[in-house]
């Protein structure tokens, strides 16, 4: 079984580095996927309430009768669900669909700068934290100006920011503002959910081929050596396999440059919503 190494979150706990999301696997597809994610060797499952597919998380996971603390559970808190004691409410769902009396993360899923709320969640997510209801707190899609409300306001700085980020999308600004102050980088749609030909890059193609791995391969291994923390989703599992058989090689310096500068500094990569654009 590959070994995940394990990076150390700014509140001294540890997630594995590399990990499986449920984004899109289907509610009846969940359980048998995130089964065979454990047994290849995934410790950490990325899923959220607006998955629609804890439940499967959760079944899966009590069918594996693996050590609660070899297991790092991620979920989200959906964005009609910020005020008030709604996220109160919102975890413990989640956590009933889980079968888990916390989760190890637990995030804002997105800012929805329209309605002005996302330092009240924030507030909340601190409480549950208190609570014991998740070990860690974090944020996703949080742009700076989110970062830096939130913060100014509570002192409490997240573990993690979760934003959409692959070559042609490195979201710099974010990346840089969030090092500074040691909050780690999950990256989402790792691989640009295949919406563009990612694959194909010289850069990409070009290593796959000198390493003897895949293109997808060359593409996690260049996150994990940034440091990024990401769970490419897949439900064949073939690919998950392939995603995880990424400890044997390591891309030169070289290498990694080419990549870096696949970016699209305009921001003309995203593939998915703009932060301010989901309320
Ligand atoms: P991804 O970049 O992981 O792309 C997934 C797609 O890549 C799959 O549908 C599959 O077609 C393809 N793929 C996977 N492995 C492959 C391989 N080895 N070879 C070729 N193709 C392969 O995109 P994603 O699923 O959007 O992102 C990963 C995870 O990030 C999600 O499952 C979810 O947990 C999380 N996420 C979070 C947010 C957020 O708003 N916080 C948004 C999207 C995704």
């Amino acid at each position: 079984m590959p070994r995940i190494p394990h990076i150390t979150l700014n509140d001294g706990h540890t997630i594995p580095q590399l990990g499986y999301g449920v984004f899109k696997v289907p509610p009846a597809e969940t359980e048998r996927a995130v089964s065979e994610a454990l047994e290849i060797g995934y410790r950490h499952i990325d899923t959220a309430a607006i998955y629609g597919n804890e439940e499967g998380v959760g079944a899966a996971i009590a069918a594996a009768g693996i050590p609660r603390d070899e297991l790092f559970i991620t979920t989200k808190l959906w964005n009609d669900r910020h005020d008030g004691d709604e996220p109160h409410a919102a975890i413990a769902e989640s956590l009933e669909k889980l079968r888990l009396d916390r989760v190890d993360l637990y995030l804002v899923h997105w800012p929805t700068p329209a309605r002005d709320n996302h330092l009240h969640a924030w507030e909340k997510l601190i409480e549950i934290r208190r609570q014991g209801l998740a070990t860690s707190i974090g944020v996703s899609n949080f742009l700076v100006p989110h970062l830096e409300r939130i913060v100014d306001a509570t002192g409490v700085v997240p573990v993690v920011d979760q934003i959409e980020l692959h070559p042609a999308h490195q979201q710099r600004a974010v990346t840089d503002w969030a090092r500074a102050r040691d909050i780690r980088i999950e990256a989402w749609g790792p691989l640009g959910q295949g919406k563009y030909d990612l694959f194909g890059a010289p850069p990409v193609a070009g290593a796959a081929e000198a390493h003897g791995k895949t293109p997808a391969q060359v593409v996690i291994r260049w996150h994990l050596q940034n440091g990024h923390i990401l769970f490419p989703k897949s439900v064949r599992r073939a690919r998950l396999e392939e995603n995880i058989d990424v400890f044997d090689f390591a891309l030169t310096d070289a290498e990694m440059a080419a990549i870096d500068a696949l970016d699209r500094a305009d921001g003309s990569g995203r593939v998915s919503a703009h932060p301010d654009e989901v309320n």
